[in-house]
């Protein structure tokens, strides 16, 4: 048997450093809200790689789903004959998104591809190539995805050219004293500068960014971005791939300013750990592009779709969204206590139960303190908690607890993290 560390030497040795590996153990199963590595070690997982686990790992709804399915069909490219499941999921996404007006479906296999397509969808409808991003925002590893990502190490670097057209924008940040209005300036400022709104295709964010920081829009910039949008005929992307399926304690996080996006990208929880993702959006812009413009080998996998059915009905039966709140509630309540006992924690930040640490030198916005964040991660996993990383300078710790965590694991985790705080300032 091989320790975490065999495993870690020889995919130094097989698999390329661009792909990383953020916590040097293996894992050898999970189950809810923890996980086992190579060695038998117990975490308690509030990652669940990278915010898939809203459900919680090997969800048994999801697992049963998932293995009746493969008995029956696990691959047949809806492309070549349809399935029922494909079909059940656009119907059931299209009510969650759009309420009771005409939207549509569009399954894909991963984040990026969801970002893709909702950016060929708009361009198809509206006929002009102009996309305007955030900075700070992340949307995935594809040249397109890279290119809309608005951070540049290690991201964007050495992989150009990257795609045309794609305009950057200020993301409101109250900590750093940008308000949505200031936002609003600078994308005027942006369409009398750089591109005309009517060579503006769309417009994409994330309602909370989740890779650049754990920053909230904010409900008024995200109303008003609805209007200047609607005012421009230009359409508006939600990028919910992180926020989405409760991790903001909404079902999506643009629920929370009373919008509606024209096109909504999802993934991640959707699928509870298989690879799934979607373009959920208006119906005539859905309808632009032409039979054969969309789709993909693997794009809305059968047992994929399975397993998404399986997640919404666990947040039907289990109350996942009130879950998700309560949890929301003694994450905050416990990271706020830390904040107020430990200086090297600038600000709480987050929406519902997606909550985040910033760490700071001094007390002071404009000083990010990246090393005190990795200390802290480090030590958290040494005591048995996984967390990771975000924010634009990458001092930020994350929190991506499933919703159905129950208390006393939550109380562990924080326990755990005040330890690591106090031990990684003293
Ligand atoms: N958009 C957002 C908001 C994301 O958080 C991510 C993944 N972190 C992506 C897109 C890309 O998803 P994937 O890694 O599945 O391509």
């Amino acid at each position: 048997t091989h320790t975490n560390q065999a495993w870690i030497d020889a995919r130094t040795q097989h698999v390329p450093r661009g792909v990383v590996t953020a916590h040097p153990i293996f894992a050898e199963r999970a189950q809810g809200s923890l996980l086992w590595d190579a060695e038998g070690r117990r975490y308690i997982d509030f990652v669940g790689g990278i915010g898939v686990q809203n459900v919680g790992h090997n969800h048994p709804r999801v697992v049963a789903a998932v293995q009746s399915q493969l008995t029956r069909v696990s691959h047949a490219a809806f492309q070549v004959v349809g399935y029922d499941h494909y079909v059940t999921l656009a119907e059931k996404l299209n009510t969650l998104v759009g309420g009771g007006e005409p939207f549509q479906t569009l399954l894909a296999t991963t984040g990026a591809e969801a970002v893709e397509n909702a950016i060929k969808i708009a361009r198809a409808y509206r006929n002009v190539p102009g996309v305007i991003a955030f900075r700070g925002g992340f949307h995935g590893r594809t040249l397109l995805g890279s290119t809309l990502t608005g951070m540049s190490t290690p991201y964007k670097q050495n992989f150009g050219p990257l795609a045309g057209d794609i305009y950057h924008t200020p993301y409101p940040d109250d900590y750093l004293g940008v308000s949505g209005d200031d936002a609003l300036q600078a994308l005027e400022e942006l369409f009398a500068t750089q591109i005309a709104p009517e060579r503006v295709a769309a417009i994409l964010l994330e309602p909370v960014q989740g890779d650049g920081g754990f920053r909230p829009a904010g409900i008024a910039f995200l109303k008003k971005l609805r209007a200047l949008a609607d005012h421009h005929g230009i359409v508006l992307i939600l990028d919910e791939v992180q926020t989405g399926f409760g991790r903001t304690g909404k079902m999506f996080g643009f629920q929370h300013a009373g919008i509606q996006p024209d096109l909504v990208t999802v993934a991640k929880s959707l699928a509870g750990g298989l690879p799934l993702s979607g373009v959920v959006g208006k119906r005539h812009i859905m309808e632009a592009p032409t039979p054969g413009g969309l789709g993909g080998t693997y794009a809305g996998n059968p047992l994929a779709c399975a397993a998404a059915l399986a997640v919404l009905d666990v947040f039907e039966e289990e109350s996942l969204l009130e879950q998700g709140e309560r949890l929301g509630s003694l994450l905050r309540a416990g990271l706020d206590a830390l904040a107020a006992q430990f200086p090297v924690i600038g600000t709480v930040r987050g929406v519902g139960p997606m909550l985040a640490l910033e760490f700071v030198r001094n007390g002071d916005p404009r000083q990010p303190d990246a090393d005190m964040a990795q200390r802290v991660i480090d030590l958290c996993r040494a005591d048995g908690l996984l967390v990771i990383k975000c924010g634009v300078y990458r001092n930020t710790l994350r929190l991506l607890a499933p919703l159905n965590t129950p208390q006393d694991i939550a109380q562990e985790a924080l326990g755990i993290l005040g330890t690591a705080i106090a031990k990684a300032s003293s």
